[in-house]
């Protein structure tokens, strides 16, 4: 079976190590399919600045995509991983998408807006909080920005008890990911963090199973990355994450099989 991941850093975020080509050197070796880099986008302003590249490392990222897409045996993809904001919409759509031609956009969604700034959700409870990360999130999906949301399910990190606002939260967040036809990721990264106890005993912070159940139920397209920050890591918590899907009964497609992008590269190939 094809096994591909489309969740992939460098070191150019800051938080990352390798470079693509150490990256797709790892894949090749464990019998990689297709690869996505899709490092933390550069912002035009200070917005969470020691976690992403700057605007000025942009030409080194396209290189060394480009250096590693010569060495590797499958089709090598790059984009960027973003969050949402309105503010940055025309940056998103107009500068990365259009000026730097990036083949995709990843929608991770990890903050709630708040004051003026931004706050990495699992480390800030709250219900009315949360609600706002859902407005944000389900206003993310609709963006039409996105070729898929990357670890819907990370709020659930700080959120452990799955009350009637917490999965209220994950019904809205499927189901306008449903509505978009935007697939959904299984995040593995997710499942080698230290857990934490859920309502049924220790769980990984993500993903959580009682979320993808309701995805599944309600028809979400599920995939399967890394979410790699080190090369070691390319391809091996995809697997984790399959293997995750398999366990809980979810049926799964490789991302290379359902990423529009994808398909419409080999066919101007
Ligand atoms: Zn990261
Ligand atoms: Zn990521």
């Amino acid at each position: 079976m094809n096994i591909s991941s489309f969740h992939t850093h460098t070191r150019l975020c800051k938080h990352a190590t390798g470079e693509p080509v150490d990256y797709v050197r790892q894949a090749a070796v464990e019998g990689c399919s297709a690869l996505g880099i899709s490092d933390h986008c550069p912002y035009p302003d200070p917005t969470w600045a020691g976690s992403r590249m700057t605007v000025a490392d942009v030409p080194e990222y396209l290189q060394l995509v480009a250096r590693a897409r010569e060495t590797a045996p499958f089709p090598v993809y790059w984009g960027f991983e973003c969050e949402w904001h309105p503010g940055y919409e025309s940056w998103y759509r107009d500068y990365l998408r259009h000026e730097l031609g990036a083949e995709y956009l990843v929608y991770g969604s990890h903050w709630v807006s708040e004051n003026g700034e931004f706050l990495y959700i699992p480390e800030y409870p709250g219900r009315d909080r949360l609600i706002r990360y859902a407005n944000m999130t389900v206003e993310g999906i609709q963006s039409g920005l996105y070729d898929y949301i990357a670890h819907p399910d990370i709020f659930l990190a700080g959120y452990p008890h799955l009350d009637e606002t917490v999965l209220s939260v994950c019904r809205e967040i499927i189901s306008a990911a449903v509505a978009a036809g935007l697939p959904m990721e299984i995040n593995g990264l997710g499942l080698s963090r230290q857990p934490i106890a859920g309502d049924g005993g220790s769980r990984a912070p993500y993903p959580v199973r009682e979320f993808w159940e309701m995805a599944a139920e309600a028809g979400a397209i599920i995939i399967c990355n890394s979410d790699a920050h080190r090369p070691e890591d390319v391809l091996k918590p995809a697997r984790n994450a399959r293997r995750f899907a398999e366990e809980a009964g979810l049926s799964v497609q490789d991302p290379a099989d359902v990423l529009s992008f994808v398909r419409d590269n080999a066919v101007r190939r």
